[in-house]
């Protein structure tokens, strides 16, 4: 069997598209336009080439976007102003700074400086102590991406066994944390995890946040399960040119898993049309609204 291929590109656009509706009502309806302040420190190039997406992406939706460029030079002191400043301004519904920052900056200080309520990253750890006691929060990104397209499979995910591969705070925990609030029973596997393949075939929704290229084999997967995909890493070819694969051996997982997210197109487009997704619930938030997505 050849696993159904679980479309993240399609449903991003689908998913901008009714953030451009939400936008176009707050606009009619109330005047209120959604703005997005995203900060980008130095010139990393992965980041200068993200940081431009978001900002395409929020103007197609309908939004305001405010871009601010630092020099990678710039100290903490005046990345924590500005970041006061967007914080204080009323035009900016959501705050964003691109990591990583240069060594100098201490991402801790950063995000702790963002208002909770304008952190549409979900970082700030107002907002993980919320998720993690199941109050309304801003959630990060990659991981809402990841379960609208595991729900896409499994409308229902009560009592499913869900394996997350890796624990970091931007994408592990916050997968795990989402996962339990649909019901899964949840296990977090990691570096020092024993028999970690045998984990990964006790999944029923298998995702995969580890950052190592096609670590995960296809006899690792449970016949029939939905394997999510986060990884994004580039690795050379023949050729001398790099391609693109995630932490899932794809060609071996596609004989075996139920559904699976290809790389790239699966979870990476997910992951701004998340982002423009929480300026709007941001927005509906500061304003007294009912969220409208
Ligand atoms: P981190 O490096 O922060 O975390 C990686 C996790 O994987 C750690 O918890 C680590 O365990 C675990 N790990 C590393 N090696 C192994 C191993 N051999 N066996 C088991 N577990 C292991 O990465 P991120 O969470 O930030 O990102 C993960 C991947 O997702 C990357 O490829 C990244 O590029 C991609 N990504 C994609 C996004 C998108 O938009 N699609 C957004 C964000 C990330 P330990 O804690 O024990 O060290």
């Amino acid at each position: 069997m050849t696993a159904r291929i679980i479309d993240g590109k399609a449903t991003a656009a689908n998913l901008r598209q009714d953030v451009a509706g939400a936008v176009a009502t707050l606009k009619a309806d109330h005047g209120i336009t959604p703005g997005l302040a995203v900060v980008l420190v130095g010139e990393d190039p992965a980041s200068t080439v993200y940081v431009r997406n978001k900002h395409r992406q929020t103007l197609e939706a309908g939004m305001n976007s405010f871009e601010h460029r630092l020099d990678a030079s710039v100290s903490q002191d005046k990345l924590l102003d500005l970041i006061n400043t967007l914080n204080a301004d009323p035009a900016v519904n959501g705050i964003l700074v691109q990591l990583p920052l240069p060594d100098h900056i201490d991402p801790a200080a950063v995000i702790d400086t963002i208002e909770p309520a304008k952190d549409v990253d979900g970082f700030h750890v107002v907002n993980a102590g919320r998720l993690a006691t199941g109050l309304p929060a801003m959630v990060p990104c990659t991981p809402v991406g990841c379960i609208i397209l595991a729900k896409q499979v499994h409308a229902d995910m009560t009592g499913l066994n869900a394996v997350v591969v890796g624990r970091s705070n931007i994408v592990g925990k916050p997968v795990a944390q989402l996962l339990l609030n649909e019901n899964c029973t949840v296990t977090i596997a990691h570096s020092r995890t024993r028999d970690l393949a045998g984990v990964c075939r006790s999944a029923d929704v298998l995702i995969a946040a580890v950052g190592r290229p096609e670590m995960i084999k296809g006899d690792w997967i449970k016949p029939g399960a939905t394997v999510i995909d986060v990884g994004i890493n580039r690795i050379p070819k023949d050729d001398g040119k790099t391609r693109l694969v995630g932490d899932v051996a794809y060609d071996e997982a596609l004989e075996i898993a139920g559904a699976i997210t290809p790389v790239p197109g699966g979870v990476g487009p997910m992951t701004i049309a998340c982002l423009l997704r929480s300026t709007v619930e941001a927005t509906c938030r500061q304003n007294g609204l009912e969220p409208m997505l």
